[in-house]
């Protein structure tokens, strides 16, 4: 994997921010993973190690998802909106965790790819 600095964060899919790691240097055997912030780029050395030079996205994924759950259901219930979930399933809260993940993921990397081809953001200054 040759992506290197032009990947999402390994371990929170944001856009990266210069932090890279590739496992004991040997770019020959292990893929490159760039990361967005120190911290995340602590975790994915962390999970590398682990797990013989390799970032286990899959698990990290079942995780996250799970430690979503939270405070998706604190949202939910602040806006009076829990009753309607009360009786879903994990996978049910998860599907819909995962679309609002996804949608908002993609469109960050869209965006991201749009500034690199050179075209402005047209968000109004906020002053
Ligand atoms: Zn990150």
């Amino acid at each position: 994997m040759a992506i290197g600095w032009l990947a999402p964060c390994a371990v929170c899919g944001r856009q990266s921010r210069g932090f890279l790691y590739c496992h004991l240097l040997r770019r020959d055997r292990f893929p490159d993973y760039s990361f967005c912030s120190r911290t995340c780029l602590e975790r994915g050395m962390a999970s590398a190690k682990e797990n013989n030079g390799v970032i286990d996205k899959t698990a990290r994924e079942m995780q996250a998802l799970k430690d979503a759950r939270r405070p998706f259901a604190e949202a939910l219930t602040e806006l009076g909106l829990m009753d309607a979930f009360f009786n879903r399933t994990a996978s049910e809260v998860d599907r819909l965790i995962e679309a609002v993940v996804t949608g908002y993921i993609e469109s960050m990397q869209s965006q991201t790819e749009e500034s690199r081809a050179g075209v402005p953001f047209d968000d109004p200054i906020p002053f």
